[in-house]
């Protein structure tokens, strides 16, 4: 029978029972502690009026309350809403402006900031978690260290949440569970309201239901017939915020019985200091995350810790060929891309978890996805076979649409159930999907197309790059003229006429950078993600 979300982690509950089901700073939570846990808190947003529809909040890095919260949430048949926890106060404004929740369960540096929004947006009630609570002292510090690093600009996490209406999230945990007999969501039903990452413009709610985010965990046991059940360990370094985090490492670890190692942020050290304890065998993360580890196990001359991770899985960004030799190089397991987008659960395709798999491309469309490339101007037309368009896509894990923009959804998800991408592809004779790029970041010089991905490729091959990004300005004479922004590797010197020689190596004249700049560090999304819309507004600043 099809599950819900709360059907899955009942299920795992009783079957993986004594087994860990999470894991944070050393901190173990067992499959039925985190069951009592879930019906404790459930009760105790029912009687703060949670019910059926409502939206609830969540503002929290990864940590086991989070976990908590998310299922509590779903049990009472609402929504949860995911927020980037390092958001500004004007960002946090914005979002809850758009989806009006009336509980917001959030970490406690911004208990206070959300409490003082405007009467209009501000949620009846604030629960705030204190993320060290149940965490062995010696371990508080090592939780705040990465933490305060990532919030330079903002508050001290000192903040305690004394403000009005705020209550303490282990006051929440009601002493009873909630009645096994209340009912329970249906598989139609809206589960999470999940924004998009906002790399092309502000993020857009996306309604998930029950039915869209069970289809892509079991699509993805599909993917990885090796992880064993209530055997593996994942490793939670993508934010939970995220639907690539939310599918790939906890929805999926919860359906296999796997342990989740949360980490709130990711780091390194962290990392190599986890797997002392729970060596890590399946990863899922991205080409930054891969890189930074592959490179400090070389650095420290231990492989080791990474040695146990079987599979990789990187998606959201182009995976450099590269990075998977380095990475599979150090830890002996495979590294391959897949692709998705938060409309679709996220995930729609990947390479096969074997020696089929083709580095480059991003593999196949999974099980019961149907895929077509149309005419980007003309979406009902699809190009001939081999030709480049934009992809549109179709399956069980396709959303519902976005949350109160019906022109955005109408311009997006097309009669008959397909999903507008926005992505420029090309497939194969036997079906693999390469990624060209974003239609809307295509540079257009002189009549050619520029795939801005294809050029930062090329730059990310140099030794000294560790960033780039590749976008269009507007030039006098009409079209658009090639821009590159660098960021080099620690200790690298920058010579621009060296490094635009060493792209017109591989790159034919059009597509060679006119100019190329240096910087410190490249604007990225939360997920690491370049945004290449702020580079571009940067450079048009600068020009002035
Ligand atoms: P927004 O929609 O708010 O502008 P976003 O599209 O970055 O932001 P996500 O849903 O997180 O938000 O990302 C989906 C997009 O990520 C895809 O449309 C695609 O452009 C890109 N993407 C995902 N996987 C890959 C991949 N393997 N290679 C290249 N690009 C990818
Ligand atoms: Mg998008």
């Amino acid at each position: 029978p099809t599950q819900t979300l709360v059907d899955l982690i009942d299920d795992a509950v009783a079957r993986f029972d004594r087994r860990t089901a999470l894991e944070f700073f050393g901190a173990e939570t067992s499959y039925r502690e985190l069951g009592e846990q879930i019906a404790r808190a459930a009760e105790g947003l029912r009687r703060l009026g949670v019910g059926p529809g409502d939206r609830v909040a969540l503002v929290l890095p990864n940590c086991p309350q989070h976990v908590v919260a998310f299922y509590a949430v779903l049990r009472l048949g609402a929504v949860v809403v995911e927020h980037n926890p390092l958001y500004t106060a004007r960002e946090l404004r914005h979002q809850f402006e758009d989806h009006g929740a009336t509980v917001a369960i959030v970490w406690d540096a911004t208990a206070d900031t959300i409490a003082d929004f405007p009467r209009d947006i501000r949620p009846a009630h604030v629960i705030s978690v204190d993320l060290t609570r149940a965490l062995p002292f010696g371990k508080r510090m090592a939780l705040r260290l990465p933490l305060r690093k990532a919030r330079t600009a903002r508050a001290a996490l000192t903040t305690r949440p004394t403000a009005r209406g705020v209550v303490a999230w282990q006051d929440v945990q009601d002493a009873r569970p909630l009645s096994k007999r209340h009912p329970r969501p249906a598989l139609g039903d809206t589960a999470l309201l999940q924004y998009t990452s906002g790399t092309t413009g502000t993020p857009k709610g996306a309604v998930l239901t029950h039915r869209n985010l069970r289809a892509n965990a079991m699509q993805g046991r599909a993917w990885v017939p090796g992880l064993r059940e209530g055997d593996e360990v994942f490793y939670g370094v993508l934010p939970l915020f995220h639907a690539y985090g939310m599918t790939l490492c906890l929805t999926f670890a919860m359906s296999l019985g796997a342990k989740l190692v949360l980490f709130p942020k990711f780091d390194v050290d962290l990392v190599f200091a986890a797997a002392k304890q729970s060596p890590p065998t399946f990863l899922p993360a991205v080409p930054p995350i891969y890189d930074a580890l592959a490179r400090a196990a070389e650095a420290r001359g231990s492989t080791a810790p990474l040695r146990g991770i079987r599979y990789a899985i990187s998606g959201a960004m182009a995976l450099p060929t590269a990075s998977v030799d380095r990475w599979e190089g150090v830890t002996g397991g495979l590294l391959v891309e897949g692709y998705g987008m938060t409309e679709s659960s996220p995930v729609a395709i990947g390479n096969p978890m074997g020696p089929t798999r083709r580095p480059g491309t991003v593999g196949v469309p999974f099980p019961s996805t149907e895929i077509r490339v149309v005419d980007a101007e003309r979406p009902t037309e699809d190009v001939p076979a081999g030709e480049e368009g934009e992809l549109l896509l179709r399956g069980p894990q396709v959303f519902e649409g976005y949350w109160r923009r019906p022109s955005e959804t109408a311009e997006t998800l097309l009669p008959g159930g397909w999903l507008r991408t926005g992505d420029i592809v090309r497939v194969s004779d036997d079906g693999f999907v390469t990624i060209v790029d974003r239609r809307k970041e295509l540079i257009i010089t002189g009549g050619f197309n520029v795939a801005p991905s294809e050029v930062e490729g090329v730059l990310l091959a140099h030794p000294d790059v560790r960033g780039a990004a590749v976008v269009g300005l507007p030039r006098d004479a009409g079209g658009e003229e090639v821009a590159a922004v660098v960021e080099l590797r620690d200790g690298a010197a920058f010579d621009a006429g060296a490094m635009r020689d060493f792209c017109r190596e591989s790159l034919t004249p059009y597509k060679v950078p006119r100019s190329i700049v240096a910087v410190d560090e490249l604007p990225r999304s939360l997920i690491g993600k370049v945004l290449r819309r702020e580079v571009r507004e940067r450079l048009l600043a600068e020009r002035d």
